[in-house]
């Protein structure tokens, strides 16, 4: 089995709920405190759309697995939504959201927060509708593909936003870079992309199993982005504090980089 089959089979245990309750809980989403990672990944996200620099008709998040947290601040700027994961069991537990279905994880203190730092006076439950509007398809992805999302997009995504995925997902730095490449084709020429990854971790574990992850630095994030043809515009990294290194990963830190892929000459 070549190594990218293998990380593709030790997705089929990934367990969503375990996941979010690993990540998506405290201690690592504590709202009291701007210093946690989660409060940190929601200021990144965003301080770049309150530049008014990324906006369009379609936004593709890759990756999305079972959260929405990424796209809180990007909603206001676009037409249409696009998520994407490689599993049912994520894109279910997205679907379940957009239908306001039970039993699905409470994004309510994420979407609080947001209206909070975006300071524009937005009741969260209005995000929320906006949100869950917006989010028109949840589509299987596969980035080690050269075409994704399969058949092409209708049209190219104006702008794109992943998170915490194609580290995870990629067996070695060259799979890295490749998918970095393959997803890059979904962006029209100028779009931006705001890209969220680990720093420096080889694993995490959701419910059974135990995924493998690239260890990427800040260096390596960068190149492998100037190799696709972006133009790096910020640059931001978090270093996990050790009370916030609770056994679910060896994640050293976390980057953001918000890039624009440039126009072909
Ligand atoms: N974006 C979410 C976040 O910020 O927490 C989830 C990130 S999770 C670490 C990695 C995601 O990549 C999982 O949802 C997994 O299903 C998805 N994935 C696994 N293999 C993939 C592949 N070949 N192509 C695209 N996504 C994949």
């Amino acid at each position: 089995m070549s190594s990218i089959a293998a990380v593709g089979e030790s997705y089929q245990k990934f367990n969503p709920h375990a996941y979010l309750q690993n990540n998506y809980m405290p201690p690592r989403a504590d709202f009291t405190s701007e210093d946690c990672v989660v409060p940190w990944k929601l200021r990144c996200l965003a301080e770049a759309f309150a530049t008014g620099e990324i906006h369009g008709h379609t936004l593709i998040d890759i990756g999305s697995g079972p959260t929405i947290y990424q796209l809180l601040s990007a909603c206001d700027h676009f037409e249409e939504i696009i998520a994407t994961d490689y599993l049912e069991v994520n894109r279910e537990v997205l679907r379940q959201w957009v239908q306001d279905k039970m039993d699905v994880f409470d994004w309510s203190p994420y979407i609080k927060h947001v209206c909070k730092i975006e300071g524009r006076g937005e009741q969260w439950k209005e995000k929320e509708q906006k949100l869950r509007e917006k989010l028109r398809q949840i589509l299987p992805i596969d980035v080690h593909q050269p075409n994704p999302v399969g058949s092409p997009l209708h049209q190219l995504a104006d702008a794109m936003v992943s998170t915490f995925c194609l580290e995870a997902v990629s067996p070695d730095r060259l799979s890295f870079e490749r998918a970095l490449k393959n997803v890059t084709s979904l962006l029209k020429p100028g779009g931006h992309f705001l890209l969220i990854g680990a720093l420096e971790e080889s694993f995490y574990l959701a419910g059974e199993a135990k995924l493998s992850v690239v260890p990427v630095s800040e260096a390596d994030v960068k190149e492998a982005l100037t190799k696709s043809g972006y133009k790096i515009h910020d640059f931001r990294s978090y270093i996990m504090p050790p009370r916030l290194k609770i056994g679910v990963d060896d994640v050293s830190g976390v980057f953001f980089v918000h890039a624009q892929k440039q126009p072909v000459v």
